[in-house]
């Protein structure tokens, strides 16, 4: 078994992202990403905080626009609108969940496709199922990145994606089918409505799980010398740990591992991949290679 090292390769990347900045800043073009952040969610902040991090490693400037929970509509469509108009940002994300009297939908559409580096905007999402140029979604992005790293063969063999999420699952799927490498794999989605997953999980060649259970893949769900990418990530309680918790996938590592061929673990795996790939689209952008 091999593990798949998701730090190493979002180093390897974050290296080659800075030489990509410093070429366009050669050519007058400063990389700014700007991220909206609504609330005072511990998670979101902590997500934008370390979304920032990484913007300021590979040389991208990053500006954060906070607002109180109780914003109105208006007032984020018209920030989006107006930062929209505005030249010398390159990329936008609103941070997610956004409070219950917000239409997350109308806030994404707002957002313009060529600065949606999240990938979240329809336009991005069906110029992608169309095999298009567009900003590829984070997470989905980052695994295809792992793929191509490990150089793990996927023409022909079986995808398994377990997980339907507008954000990970579903886009997932789509990219796996393409005519492309990482893709050209048989695809099945499965969900929450999939009878007997036990036996289409195990006929898999390459299992992609991102269902939010933890520890739910079982070693009698996996085929001996498959490939496993867990996406999910939990705190569980752990006695033995100073921090009272540790982190598990969607995947039973310990079983699991004993017969796959390659395996993310977590944490180290697909987590630091879903921040890189943002930077990579921010670059994208920036350097208007896909608009
Ligand atoms: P989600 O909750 O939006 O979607 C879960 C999907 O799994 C749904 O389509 C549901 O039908 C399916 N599902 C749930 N239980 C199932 C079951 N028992 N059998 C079959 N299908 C089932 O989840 P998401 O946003 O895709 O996230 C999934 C996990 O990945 C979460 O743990 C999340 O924290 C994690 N995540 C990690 C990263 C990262 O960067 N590592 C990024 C995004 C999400």
């Amino acid at each position: 078994m091999k593990l798949i090292d998701g730090k190493m390769v979002a180093e390897t990347i974050k290296e080659q992202l800075k030489k990509e900045v410093i070429e366009l800043i050669d050519k007058d073009i400063n990389p700014h990403l700007v991220a909206i952040l609504v609330g005072d969610d511990g998670a979101s902040q902590t997500y934008v905080a370390s979304k920032q991090k990484a913007c300021q490693e590979v040389g991208i400037l990053s500006t954060l626009y906070t607002f109180n929970s109780d914003v109105s509509e208006e007032e984020l469509l018209n920030t989006i609108k107006f930062l929209n108009e505005d030249d010398e940002i390159h990329g936008m994300i609103v941070q997610l969940p956004l409070p219950k009297h917000i239409n997350i939908e109308k806030v994404m559409a707002s957002i313009a496709p060529e600065k949606d580096v999240d990938g979240f905007h329809a336009m991005n999402v069906g110029r992608m199922a169309l095999g298009l140029p567009s900003y590829l979604p984070a997470t989905p992005n980052g695994i295809m990145e792992l793929i191509k790293h490990y150089k793990i063969e996927t023409e022909g063999k079986h995808c398994v994606v377990i997980g339907r999420s507008h954000i990970v699952g579903l886009p997932m799927s789509i990219m796996m089918g393409q005519k492309n490498y990482p893709g050209n794999s048989t695809v099945t989605l499965c969900h929450s409505k999939t009878p007997d997953l036990k036996s289409v999980a195990a006929s898999a060649d390459i299992l992609i799980v991102a269902i939010g259970q933890p520890e739910f893949v079982k070693a009698d769900m996996v085929k001996e010398g498959a490939v496993v990418i867990d996406v999910g990530i939990h705190r569980i309680p752990d006695e033995t740990k100073k921090s009272g918790f540790r982190l598990v996938g969607d995947v039973d590592f310990n079983e699991v591992s004993q017969k796959c061929s390659f395996i993310t673990p977590v944490p180290g795996g697909v987590g630091p991949m879903t921040i890189v790939s943002l930077m990579m689209n921010t670059v994208k952008a920036a350097s208007g290679v896909v608009y």
